[in-house]
């Protein structure tokens, strides 16, 4: 927690600080009110949260009259909050409370955001957790993908599927799930590919993965791994996915890397799917369960 408030402090506050000093001015006029929208446009917020944020914090700092430093930061930190919806269930279903066989969870996302670091990361959570995981490589296009998926396996402690360069990953990804089950582990966590030269072509392979891993039961957990540094750029690559798939969490990675945190509410918004984890750099450590209060804080200061 205090990785994530010092790792997000790093490139957001400014963001935080800006808001503060403008509301803190003596007058909040329309052009007060511009900047304010514009600092929060340029976090990465997106429009609607923007509006609805500086909805709230208008009549509220009406409400206040004279407004003292703490005082303002604490509204603001609330109506953040808010946004961030902390009521939403951020647990990543990695496990079957019935025991009948591995919870199975697919983790999909464009190549470069991270996937299969977030995959390995996960493994090693889980694991770290008392937890047992096959890995399945089924990102097949790429030998490396495998490679570096393997690579997690032997360090972290789980048993890596993988099929031969070109194989189908939805034969992977059904083989992953049956080596799980022989095992009797606890979850299967599955490295999708994400090739996106084709929209047709990655939907085709991302729906049929998920078909025929259903053949043996059904799918857990959806994750939906995005870069925070993509911006806008990753809600498309969102709303590309949410068509193939139901999308049940969003792995945010490289958090470490933008002051634009306010992509956290957008992509929420825009998936109506929570971020159940956050990639804060490139170390074995930095996968995060996301906590909206300290992500709050952090944004704030
Ligand atoms: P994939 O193609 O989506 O599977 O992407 P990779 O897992 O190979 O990751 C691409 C690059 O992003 C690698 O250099 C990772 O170390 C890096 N990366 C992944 N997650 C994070 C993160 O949270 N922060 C930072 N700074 N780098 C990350």
């Amino acid at each position: 927690l205090v990785r994530l408030r010092s790792r997000l402090a790093r490139s957001n506050s400014a963001v935080g600080k800006g808001l503060l000093s403008l509301l803190s001015r003596d007058k909040l006029d329309e052009d007060t009110w511009e900047e304010i929208e514009e600092v929060l446009l340029t976090s990465d917020l997106g429009i609607g949260p923007t509006q609805e944020l500086v909805e709230a914090l208008r009549t509220r700092t009406r409400v206040l009259g004279t407004r003292t430093p703490d005082e303002l930061r604490e509204l603001l930190k609330e109506e953040l909050l808010k946004l961030v919806d902390p009521e939403l269930d951020r647990t990543v279903r990695s496990l079957r409370e019935d025991g009948e066989g591995p919870a199975v969870v697919l983790v999909a996302g464009v190549n470069g955001v991270g996937k299969t670091t977030t995959t390995g990361k996960l493994a090693r959570v889980l694991i770290a957790d008392g937890r047992t995981v096959v890995l399945g490589a089924a990102d097949t296009f790429r030998a490396a993908a495998a490679d570096q998926l393997e690579t997690w396996g032997d360090r972290v402690g789980a048993t890596t599927v993988r099929g031969a360069e070109g194989a189908d990953p939805a034969s992977v990804a059904f083989e992953a799930v049956r080596k799980a089950k022989e095992l009797g582990v606890d979850t299967a966590l599955i490295d999708t590919a994400g090739r996106l030269h084709t929209k047709t072509g990655l939907m085709d392979e991302l729906g049929k993965v998920k078909r025929v891993v259903e053949k043996q039961g059904p799918v857990d957990e959806v994750l939906l791994v995005l870069d925070a540094t993509t911006g806008q750029n990753g809600l498309v690559q969102a709303r590309v996915f949410r068509e193939v798939v139901d999308i049940t969490g969003i792995a945010l990675t490289k958090l470490d890397g933008t002051a634009k945190g306010g992509i956290v509410i957008a992509v929420q918004r825009e998936l109506g799917v929570p971020v159940k984890l956050v990639g804060l750099g490139e170390g074995a450590d930095d996968l995060a369960p996301f906590d909206p209060a300290a992500f709050v804080d952090a944004l704030v200061g």
